[in-house]
């Protein structure tokens, strides 16, 4: 007799920040995720590996690293030789529906992202929304005609930008630019709002769910990516907790925009500051906080569903981040890029009724050092699922593992620089040191060199590079040797400009 196989559903909560996560449910305000991490399966110490969405998720997808899997960047500095190797790779909803899962995603990200789905939607508004949007021209349920949509609003403003434009067409520029936006912000075409993934995504499992397969539901949700975006979330009392932690970060918004050098995000971030009425730094976090807990509902939305269709116990429901989010920290303004642990920690929720009753979360509980490589090896383990000749770059959480403590990431979107974490020492290097300027901000964020004693200064406040030459080096060494095994790290001409000094280096000191 065959065993029934256990259905998943995946929630990313984009941009989603492991100790806001912790705050807001300890907040008394969250009535859902403060009640699924009570069973013993919310892992405090997951990494990702990069900090932009297109790499990440293909991490967690595929259990191997940015390095290993070649997709660096993100969105629009794609090149097609990252996107063509994407294509290629074998990504978990590809191995779960030759096991015969049903899979579903709900997303707008589509390229290889979409590959191995039976269906992959994005969902928009209501059917009267719709009506009343697609009258003016602004909304539709197409994701390649949102991300064209997009690009000429960014083409009008860097056109308008660049040329000096005579007021009056920058006017128009402005118009076309701010109605998009607006159309952003609103979540009228789906992306933000958090109400339309999580019914569109029921609808689709309860139709779905009289199959007689088991099922694979990706949901991604956005509002939590910037411009924050929630619905009935009393704010008042959002920022009253938001004051007790972040209350030193407190300035004017007119100030952040000033940090800020790339004339488009000023632009982004001008439209959205005054279109929700923003006055400072405090209210752009309550709005990221806020938008946490629309999530707090939407898992509790997805639960009773669950619950009420007798799917729960045969269901696992894993929530993490793709990545975190800097909400002023680092000098950095809602957005993520830079390697802080701000960026890099995310929550991992691994939710089963059923697992947990069997002790399979006192197992998996006992690691520690857990990054998103090992999700997928997992996964697959407690599907009891072959692994045949699939090869990972993570660890199950379920098997004895290999020493992993430490924890190399990467990002070359904004600005190109590595980070290497071991235990509590944590190192941030740029690759080439003209590459590691900031593109947003304009500058070198924390210098070429940067070392954190996590333990001491889990903030990562004081760089202590200076201070701890020997220290500085041995990470770096120890990061180096990690990196050697990747065979893209050297053929990446950007990243080999800088192996072949450090080559030229050792030589000089034989
Ligand atoms: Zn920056």
């Amino acid at each position: 007799m065959e065993v029934a196989k256990l259905n998943i559903v995946t929630v990313i909560v984009d941009a989603l920040r492991f100790d806001v996560l912790c705050r807001v449910i300890h907040s008394g305000l969250s009535s859902n995720l403060s009640q699924i991490v009570k069973g013993n399966s919310f892992f405090k110490d997951c990494y990702a590996l990069t900090n932009v969405t297109d790499s990440s998720l293909t991490t967690i997808f595929t259990g191997l690293h940015p390095l290993t899997h070649g997709v660096l960047s993100h969105g629009d500095r794609l090149s097609p030789w990252e996107t063509k190797r994407a294509h290629k790779l074998n990504t978990l909803p590809k191995i779960l529906s030759r096991n015969g899962y049903f899979t579903i995603a709900v997303d707008f990200l589509d390229r290889w992202h979409s590959q191995g789905f039976h269906i992959y939607k994005t969902p928009s508004a209501s059917l009267l929304m719709q009506k009343i949007s697609q009258f003016f021209g602004f909304l539709t349920s197409k994701p390649t005609v949102n991300i064209f949509i997009s690009r000429i609003t960014q083409l009008v403003e860097s056109v308008s930008y660049k040329a000096r434009l005579p007021s009056f067409l920058k006017a128009i520029s402005d118009c076309i630019s701010n109605r998009f936006f607006k159309h952003f912000v609103t979540g009228l075409g789906g992306f933000t709002n958090t109400k339309y993934f999580t019914n569109f995504s029921l609808n689709l499992l309860n139709k779905i769910s009289k199959l007689s397969k088991p099922f694979f539901l990706l949901i991604h949700y956005w509002n939590t990516h910037s411009p924050y975006h929630s619905e009935g979330i009393d704010i008042e009392r959002v920022r009253k907790i938001v004051e007790r932690y972040h209350k030193e970060m407190d300035m004017p918004l007119n100030n952040v925009l000033k940090r800020i050098k790339h004339p488009l995000l000023v632009s982004y971030l001008k439209n959205w500051f005054k279109l929700r009425k923003l006055k400072d730094t405090l209210d752009v976090i309550s709005q990221y906080y806020a938008a946490i807990l629309d999530i707090d509902k939407q898992i509790g939305k997805i639960i009773n569903f669950l619950e009420e269709k007798n799917l729960l116990d045969n269901t696992i429901l894993i929530v993490t981040g793709d990545h975190g989010e800097s909400l002023g920290e680092h000098d950095i303004y809602f957005d993520h890029h830079g390697l802080y642990e701000v960026n890099l920690k995310v929550p991992l929720i691994i939710f089963s009724p059923k697992l947990a009753n069997e002790g399979m979360f006192n197992i998996m509980m006992k690691n520690n050092h857990i990054t998103h490589l090992d999700t997928v090896p997992t996964l697959l383990d407690l599907l009891n699922l072959p692994k045949d000749s699939l090869k990972f770059d993570g660890q199950s959480l379920l098997r004895e593992r290999k020493d992993n403590s430490l924890i190399v990431a990467i990002e070359t979107y904004t600005e190109t620089k590595l980070s290497a974490k071991n235990g509590d020492w944590k190192i941030i290097t740029s690759i080439t040191p003209k590459e590691a300027m900031c593109r947003y901000c304009g500058r070198i964020h924390g210098g070429l060199n940067e070392l954190y004693d996590l333990k001491k200064d889990p903030h990562e406040t004081k760089n202590i590079a200076q201070d701890y030459p020997e220290i500085f080096n041995s990470l770096k060494n120890l990061a180096s040797k990690y990196l050697a095994r990747f065979k893209l790290y050297h053929k990446l001409s950007r990243l080999s400009i800088h192996l072949k000094k450090q080559k030229r280096k050792n030589k000089h000191f034989k």
